[in-house]
């Protein structure tokens, strides 16, 4: 199991930035990690993706995802080019700095229509997308978020959206925060292969009642209530042995110093890898 790091847990640090992130998940011992849009352009002011890409040939950690390609699914004309226009931002990163997939999470707010009606548009919306990508070797992995208004927000429904797409390169992330808050069940996980699994998102959240939190009531992994044995045990039974990411959004974890931080998120993650994956 690799190590990752998602930008958004430092994100909002006192002198928090794509080279910031950079260097401290090189020193801290990261294998990997998930770029934001809006950190990448930040980064463009002033550099190129050139120089990211010698950054990236020169030291261990490597780029694991593009996060995130929001709202791709049920939009109107207007936003599907705008996701057209976003696809084609992320294809030029990927390409230039040798990054392989793109995360994408669903529209919220989409109110009266029928799971099945949300499914099938999804999935052709996911083959138009994977059809785009799939020339540049870039994946697509569908995030499901565990928020009440979110049009795909449990592991079973999103993994239905993936066994329906039926491409080598669609997957599902999961994002343990999620499968948590709409109460998504081991028994669908189960039935799922490790290798749709292309990306894992760690942290843990508060005693809150279910389906109420938001991003900002998540915490470093085993300070809260998710069951981090019983997810682990089963993505050790399907065979998941990808990269594991932690993904905070904590206010209080953005006061701390952006070098304590990214320590902090390391030694959570190592030791939830170590805990469960050795
Ligand atoms: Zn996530």
């Amino acid at each position: 199991m690799k190590l990752g790091f998602n930008e958004a847990t430092a994100l909002h640090c006192a002198n928090s930035s794509l080279m910031a992130d950079l260097t401290e998940c090189e020193k801290n011992g990261f294998d990997y990690i998930e770029l934001r849009g809006d950190c990448i352009h930040d980064y463009l002011k002033e550099h190129s993706l050139e120089e990211l890409k010698q950054w990236f040939d020169s030291h261990h950690l490597k780029p694991w995802a593009f996060n995130t390609l929001e709202y791709f699914n049920l939009r109107d004309r207007a936003g599907e080019r705008d996701i057209d226009a976003q696809v084609d931002f992320i294809i030029k990163v990927c390409d230039a700095i040798g990054m392989k997939m793109l995360i994408t999470v669903p529209t919220f707010g989409i109110k009266n229509k029928h799971v099945a009606e949300i499914r099938e548009e999804a999935v052709q919306r996911l083959r138009y997308l994977a059809d785009r990508v799939a020339p540049h070797n870039i994946r697509i992995s569908l995030e499901f978020c565990g928020q009440p208004a979110c049009s795909i927000n449990q592991f079973r429904t999103a993994y239905d959206v993936v066994k329906a797409v039926d491409r080598d390169n669609v997957g599902i992330t999961v994002d343990t925060f999620h499968f948590h808050e709409m109460c998504s069940k081991l028994s669908d996980l189960k039935k799922a292969k490790g290798k749709k699994l292309f990306a894992f998102h760690l942290n843990d959240c508060e005693d809150l009642p279910l389906g109420s939190c938001g991003d900002d009531k998540r915490l470093w992994p085993g300070l809260g209530v998710i069951d981090h044995a019983g997810i682990a045990a089963v993505l050790r039974k399907i065979g998941f042995d990808g990269v594991c990411t932690i993904e905070e959004f904590r206010p209080e974890y953005y006061t701390m110093p952006h070098a304590e931080n990214i320590k902090m998120a390391y030694q959570v993650t190592r030791a939830y890898v170590d805990k469960y994956f050795k």
